[in-house]
């Protein structure tokens, strides 16, 4: 495929995001939440967590911003959602990595969110791409402190089964 090509199809699948975000919806629990702000830009993107244990059951991403972080943030929805807080913390690693130019792990399949590399030729929306994931960094953090938190109390309470 001619650079042209895929140019045209990363454009799509980015547009395609930008106009039916995923993850724009209630969580009926929300146990982590986090936002995250691009000044450069003006993206605001807040993602909220379900979390079951150490897997995330459900995302919720909110936000306004440019096509960009839109679209990464519905990605981010699409891929995190059914993963354990350890491999979405992973898959935020190595986007980092690709969007500052590393090639994309053959051994991962993330999806639509190759299409992003094709912003890496503008620095000033590198940072628009990366605004939900680097606040899914931070959510993570939280996420792995509450499951940590509430392994504990388990620990304590031996003799009490929790469903
Ligand atoms: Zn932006």
């Amino acid at each position: 495929m001619s650079a042209d090509m895929l140019d045209q199809l990363y454009r799509e699948v980015i547009l395609d995001h930008h106009r039916h975000p995923r993850g724009r919806h209630h969580l009926e629990r929300v146990d982590v939440e986090e936002s995250g702000l691009n000044p450069s830009c003006g993206d605001e993107v807040t993602l909220q967590l379900e979390l079951d244990g150490d897997i995330i059951t459900d995302v919720a991403v909110i936000g306004r911003g440019c096509a960009v972080s839109t679209a990464s943030g519905s990605m981010l929805a699409e891929l995190v959602k059914g993963r354990s807080i350890d491999d979405a913390r992973k898959i935020a690693e190595i986007f980092k990595r690709m969007m500052h130019g590393d090639d994309p792990p053959s051994e991962m399949d993330l999806g639509d969110l190759e299409a992003l590399t094709g912003v890496r030729q503008f620095p000033v929306r590198v940072k628009c791409a990366l605004l939900p994931w680097v606040t899914l960094l931070r959510a993570a953090v939280d996420a792995g402190e509450k499951h940590a938190a509430a392994t504990a109390g388990e620990e304590e309470a031996t003799d009490h089964g929790n469903g």
